[in-house]
């Protein structure tokens, strides 16, 4: 799973499936820019991690909602390293409510971040990845939510669905450019988002319990599945959807 030479943006990479992701990747030999939109110490941890791993690590702030400051966090990549070869699209926010009470800036605000920043992200390096001629990789972060509704959910499993069918058509698009896209759907990872897991201990002990690994995952459950996919060995892989679950979408849809 050699990255050496490579260069990789993951945005949302100041927590946690970001940060694990961000650490897979330079463990493989990457350098890796780190984006955030609000937390630059996190950011800055991050970038911490990757250098000590003996990598090149830059933090970049930018909205990935926001078309001009993706442009700005491109533009800032391009002076930094000179060139790109994977994309994480892991910023995501969680949120909703029920549809018939969902408010549309709540609606806007989760679509904005999972699937326009996702778009967005996408277009840039799609971009320079057929300008370079040297193929390349696009991974986006899911979840078990893009096929397992949840009521309640309405706006996130939305946003997760699209980012599945976005990920299928960017693969048919850039199969002629050698360029993989791939999503990889993580089920319930302890992270600052699964705040209830990780501040009620029976909430994570039943949840647990549904999970057939009998386990919650960590961070580097899913950066060690989106460095094989961005590795000469998932070089045959594309317009997949991974699930990192413990095998949870087993239980779906529940009895
Ligand atoms: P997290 O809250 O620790 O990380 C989300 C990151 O995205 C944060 O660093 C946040 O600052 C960043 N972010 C949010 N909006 C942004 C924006 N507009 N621009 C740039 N960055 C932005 O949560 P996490 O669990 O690490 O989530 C990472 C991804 O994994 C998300 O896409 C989430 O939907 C997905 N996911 C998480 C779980 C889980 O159980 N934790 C399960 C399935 C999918």
């Amino acid at each position: 799973m050699d990255l050496g030479g490579k260069v990789a943006l993951v945005t949302g990479a100041s927590s946690g499936i970001g940060r694990g992701i961000a650490e897979a990747l330079a463990r493989q030999g990457a350098d890796v820019a780190v984006n955030y939109r609000g937390d630059a110490a996190g950011a800055e941890e991050t970038a911490a991690l990757i250098r000590a791993a003996g990598r090149r690590a830059l933090a970049v702030q930018s909205d990935v909602g926001a078309p001009e400051e993706v442009e700005r966090l491109f533009a800032t990549l391009d002076r930094a390293f000179g060139r790109l070869d994977i994309l994480v699209n892991n910023a995501g926010v969680g949120g909703g409510g029920l549809i018939h009470e969902t408010s549309f800036e709540d609606w806007e605000r989760v679509i904005r971040t999972n699937l326009h920043g996702a778009f967005l992200c996408a277009q840039q390096a799609a971009r320079r990845l057929i300008a370079q001629g040297q193929g390349g990789r696009i991974v986006n972060i899911s979840s078990v939510h893009e096929e397992a509704c949840s009521a309640g959910g309405g706006a996130y499993c939305a946003s997760k669905a699209g980012l599945r069918n976005l990920t299928r058509t960017l693969a048919l698009e850039l199969g002629e450019y050698g360029v993989t896209v791939n999503d990889v759907a993580p089920g319930m990872i302890l992270t600052p988002m699964n705040r209830r897991a990780q501040e009620d201990p029976a909430y994570l002990r039943w949840a647990e319990g549904q999970i057939p690994l009998k386990r919650a995952g960590q961070p580097a459950d899913i950066g060690s599945m989106v460095a094989f996919l961005c590795s000469e060995a998932g070089a045959y892989c594309t317009g997949g959807t991974f699930f990192v679950d413990g095998g949870w979408m087993l239980t779906w849809p529940p009895v």
